[in-house]
């Protein structure tokens, strides 16, 4: 078996251990006699995993009762059609611009309602976050929207915008469980789950309680209504039951490295060495605001495109794959998420060391 360093942005490394130990019940699980994958959702051992993947989750991140964890499907995007709908009672909602998934949840907004643009970094291809302490937050907003980690251009969010009251809604999707935070202060926090928590086909959706109504858009489908979810435990069809079950293991696997504190120093440390390669390098360098960079997705490039690809080319000839930037944007990008080893990350610069010493 030869595992290569997987810096792909979702989906992703996921921690070998919970891949050896979802092997090891592929065929039998836990003398069920049948694989997760075979098994009724209504049966008890899924009814145990899904609890006990709420569970671990409400206990890993500190879930208040007022809050509802929502297991759902249709990916990250599926949801940026489904918070209007839930949401946009007086047909009012400001959205923060900031990378290409922000700009398609404003995009889908717009079908339903007024949404508007009240501050974005596209005027500098998304490298920075704009100052969020004093936007113009429209009086009747429904809610304030950001991408909290901009996955495609490498910035996070390190301070949460004033929403001056409204609601925050926030998609996670590239920093769920990097390290703590503080549910009180969103509304509406979701992800999908294939960067930092298991496959794809797998949305998990964080909803304050008060938020889940019955008093959504008119035409909302049932399966995009929250309320239809929640009031069915996320069990109103069948769900993506064995990406819950792979959920499930990764959310015991943080337990067990000692939950979000312990990720984020891991997080920190990892990024560290890369950034700190990056800016004393004379041949690399960052794309963002140094302030507003990702501990998940480290964009760089190398000077030009023909010395990019040979990076790229030659990383994965070394076992590091999946370099490559986004294609709308170029050069290269590490994602480092939770399940990325230190090794991983120390192999990325000793490779980029290498290359640089040849390329001088
Ligand atoms: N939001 C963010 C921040 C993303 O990185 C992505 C990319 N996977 C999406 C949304 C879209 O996710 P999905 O493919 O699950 O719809």
């Amino acid at each position: 078996m030869a595992r290569v360093y997987n810096f792909s942005a979702g989906p992703a490394v996921l921690p070998e251990e919970v891949l050896a130990e979802a092997a090891s019940e592929m065929l039998d699980y836990r003398g069920s006699g049948m694989s997760v994958m075979e098994m009724s959702h209504r049966s008890k051992p899924f009814g145990e995993i899904i609890e006990n993947a709420e569970a671990d989750l409400r206990e890993l991140v500190g879930i208040p009762d007022n809050y509802r964890v929502l297991f759902l499907q249709g990916g990250a995007s599926q949801q940026f059609a489904a918070v209007p709908m839930n949401l946009m009672k007086n047909r009012v909602a400001d959205y923060i611009v900031t990378g290409a998934w922000a700009k398609k949840a404003f995009k889908e907004a717009k079908i339903f309602g007024d949404a508007r643009a009240i501050a974005s970094s596209e005027d500098e291809t998304f490298s920075y976050i704009p100052d969020c302490s004093d936007l113009d937050v429209s009086p009747d907003a429904d809610y304030v929207y950001i991408c909290e980690n901009n996955t495609i251009y490498g910035t996070k969010f390190h301070t949460l915008p004033n929403t001056k009251g409204k609601d925050l809604v926030a998609d996670v999707s590239s920093c769920f469980l990097s390290e703590p935070v503080d549910i009180t202060r969103y509304g509406v926090m979701y992800g999908g789950a294939q960067k930092n928590i298991g496959p794809a086909g797998v949305v998990i959706s964080i909803i304050r309680e008060d938020l889940i109504t019955d008093d959504v858009l008119e035409g909302t489908p049932t399966m995009l209504k929250w309320k239809t979810q929640a009031d069915a435990n996320s069990l109103y069809n069948t769900p993506p039951a064995y990406g819950i079950y792979i959920c499930g293991k990764v959310f015991k696997w943080l337990k067990d490295q000692g939950g979000l504190e312990a990720m984020q120093q891991r997080n920190q440390e990892k990024a560290a060495l890369l950034y700190d390669f990056l800016d004393a390098s004379k041949l690399f360098r960052g794309t963002v605001r140094k302030e507003d960079r990702s501990l998940m997705n480290v964009p760089f490039v190398a000077g030009d495109a023909d010395l990019d690809a040979a990076f790229v080319a030659e990383a994965k000839a070394a076992g590091l794959e999946n370099l490559k930037g986004h294609r709308s944007v170029g050069g290269m990008r590490a994602s480092i998420y939770n399940a990325m080893p230190r090794a991983g990350v120390e192999a990325l610069v000793a490779f980029m060391d290498k290359f640089e010493q040849a390329h001088k």
